[in-house]
């Protein structure tokens, strides 16, 4: 009976869908339907207000530049889609990432800044959700070009963004050396240093100790804190980890220093497979001499599809969205799913995972340790502190695992998966700010 709910509470959302995607066509794109569907269910699931309901179904604001920049070839100039896109002006300033990459649209933007305001709102963190990006292969450009490209970014959305208003960081393409640029260029305008205008920087530029390695870091705390919910002894363990780039290398690091046997990591090029654990340390030198894991001689190499396939007790999909999907959800061995890239699993996927009892740890969940130390570095910022990595950590894992916890309740409370509940705890935040502020006029 459950399931035939379940799946009417799936058609009714997709209908809901169909009526939004004509008004909101602008947004159109797979991954800001995900993001829908998800916040629809939990919506839904809690009853919540239609108006607020509707306000939060879109983002508030969206800027799109076209961006052009010189090639190192002086005659070439390059024009590429760029985007700013803030979810919820409710919370406090916006909050979110920039990412560079050659499938960046307005939709999946959208999506990410919508993860972003949940992540926030779920950590207690007092930003809104806001989500950068630019449509460009950033391995193609040299350093001066992807400078020129960032400060141009930076000089585009200057007007959106500040220290008290929307503060990037980085993401998927961009490192601690954008985050510097966009803050120079920022400083340059107004004519000081403004380093809380950005977090994830170096550190020698305000940047805090632990953010580099936070999201890795987070994702491992937390699936300490479900080994000791499903009493699996991590220590005994195995994992595989998809993508090996900020997220994944260093979720792959942290397993192993607890001891976990790491028996399979990918990225772009490749995934290798070692049934008796790969020497982690010596891989991230590797990736460091040569970009990519391609050729490394620790293990087999194997196919995408096949290592999501790997028996395991922890897979951590770390890379792209879209990876759990509909086709290969049967298929996966693991009893953690353990989410530190954003969307990674579709609504379909979804249902299976719980159907199968798969324990996930969901994206807003799983990979909220960047912004937590994001917000230290903002923090510390704006104090001009500098607290000591011991307190950065014992932090981030006070957070993480109260918000691990609060999560844990609305499972069992409103007896839905665990990805539905950390919506709805985060949702209950957002919507009583909301309503708190009331509508302006
Ligand atoms: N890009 C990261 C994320 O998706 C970090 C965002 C931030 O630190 O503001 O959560």
């Amino acid at each position: 009976k459950e399931r035939i709910n379940e799946t009417s509470l799936i058609r009714s959302i997709r209908y809901a869908i169909e009526r939004t995607r004509a008004r909101g066509a602008e947004w159109s794109s797979a991954m800001f339907r995900l993001a829908q569907q998800q916040f629809l269910k939990a919506a839904h699931i809690v009853g919540l207000d239609d108006n607020i309901r509707q306000r939060l179904l879109f983002p508030e604001r969206s800027q799109i530049a076209t961006l052009p920049f010189r090639r190192d070839e002086q005659a070439q100039v390059e024009t590429v889609f760029a985007y700013r896109v803030q979810h919820v002006l409710a919370m406090g300033p916006t909050k979110g990432g920039i990412r560079y990459h050659q499938d960046v649209n307005l939709g999946e933007v959208a999506a990410l800044s919508m993860w972003m305001t949940w992540k926030c709102a779920l950590m207690n963190l007092p930003f809104g959700g806001a989500k950068g990006g630019v449509r460009i292969d950033p391995s193609g450009l040299t350093s001066g070009e992807l400078q020129r490209l960032t400060r141009r970014y930076a000089l585009e959305f200057i007007g959106i963004i500040g220290p008290d208003k929307d503060i990037p960081a980085p993401d998927m393409g961009t490192s601690e050396q954008v985050m510097a640029w966009i803050m120079d260029t920022y400083s340059q305008h107004v004519g000081y240093s403004v380093p809380s205008v950005v977090t994830g920087k170096p550190i020698v530029l305000g940047g805090s100790l632990g953010r580099n390695e936070a999201t890795g870091r987070g994702l491992v705390y937390l699936i300490e804190e479900a080994c000791r919910h499903l009493a699996v002894d991590l220590a005994k363990s195995t994992a595989v980890v998809q993508g090996f780039g900020n997220v994944g290398m260093h979720a792959a690091a942290f397993l192993a220093e607890c001891g976990v046997k790491v028996v399979a990591v990918s990225d772009v090029s490749t995934a290798i497979y070692n049934p008796a654990g790969l020497p982690i340390a010596e891989l991230r030198d590797y990736v460091r001499e040569h970009q990519l894991l391609a050729g490394s001689p620790f293990g087999e190499e194997i196919g995408n599809r096949e290592m999501l396939a790997l028996p395991c007790d922890i897979l951590a999909p770390c890379a792209l969205q879209n990876q759990i999907t509909a086709e290969n959800v049967g298929q996966l061995a693991c009893r953690i799913l353990a989410e530190g890239a954003n969307g990674p699993t579709t609504l379909e996927a979804d249902e299976i995972l719980s159907e199968r009892g798969i324990f996930v740890l969901p994206d807003i969940l799983g990979n909220a340790g960047g912004v937590i130390v994001s917000y230290f570095e903002w923090v510390q910022g704006l104090q001009n502190l500098m607290w000591p990595l011991e307190e950065v950590n014992a932090r981030l894992r006070d957070i993480l695992t109260n918000a691990f916890r609060r999560t844990l309740q609305r499972v069992q409370e409103k007896k839905v998966d665990m990805r539905t509940a950390a919506m709805i705890e985060a949702l209950h935040r957002v919507e009583s700010a909301k309503r708190l502020r009331g509508l302006f006029p």
